[in-house]
């Protein structure tokens, strides 16, 4: 069964003027996409055509896995976009309180994380053993390889803002964090990820 390309959860504009419909062009129409293609053209008659993506990108490594967890932190990370959220409420903000001490200290290590990842790969809020942490992943490499629950997620691949932002990328890490954070995507996978 193939893997198919999840629609995105917004309008091409929703993200404007944060991340323009031209980015959302390229990175979703085409480098998404092409995560897709590729992966469907690899896995064609083996045993992992029959899986789940999850389950792909848990069993698998190499090629396989990096298309294979491209596709899932790139819809992660559509879900994790939303103007307007209006920050952490109830038992999330009272996590972040917990755990970071306030929400300027989470946003600032969100921030630094993404920043200093050194070349392509992604800035992570997660759950572990019960506690939010910030953490970082290089390339294709995501939470769940490593026992723990993402619950937000930034792309800091060059793709993902070199046309809206050129080389800049600490002033595109710090727009997403101060307006695009979905909040209540956020607390709907903190939910998830204690159950
Ligand atoms: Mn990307």
């Amino acid at each position: 069964m193939a893997i198919e390309l999840p629609p995105l959860p917004f309008e091409k504009n929703a993200l404007v003027p944060y991340i323009s419909e031209e980015t959302l062009d390229y990175h979703y129409g085409k480098h998404h996409q092409a995560y897709v293609t590729n992966l469907n053209k690899l896995i064609e008659g083996t045993a992992d055509a029959a899986k789940s993506l999850e389950e792909i990108v848990l069993s698998s490594e190499g090629g396989v896995f990096n298309n294979a967890a491209q596709i899932w932190n790139h819809t992660f990370y559509w879900s994790g976009l939303k103007q307007g959220t209006n920050g952490p409420k109830g038992s999330l903000a009272a996590a972040i309180d917990r755990d970071f001490g306030s929400l300027d200290t989470l946003k600032t290590e969100l921030a630094q994380a993404a920043t200093t990842q050194f070349g392509s790969g992604w800035a992570w809020l997660v759950a572990e053993g019960g506690k939010l942490k910030v953490v970082k992943t290089a390339n294709a490499d995501l939470p769940c390889k490593h026992g723990q629950k993402a619950l937000w997620t930034i792309d800091v691949w060059e793709h993902a803002y070199y046309i809206d932002y050129r080389n800049a990328r600490p002033k595109y890490i710090d727009e997403i964090i101060q307006n695009l954070v979905n909040w209540d995507a956020v607390a709907e996978n903190l939910a998830k990820a204690l159950d």
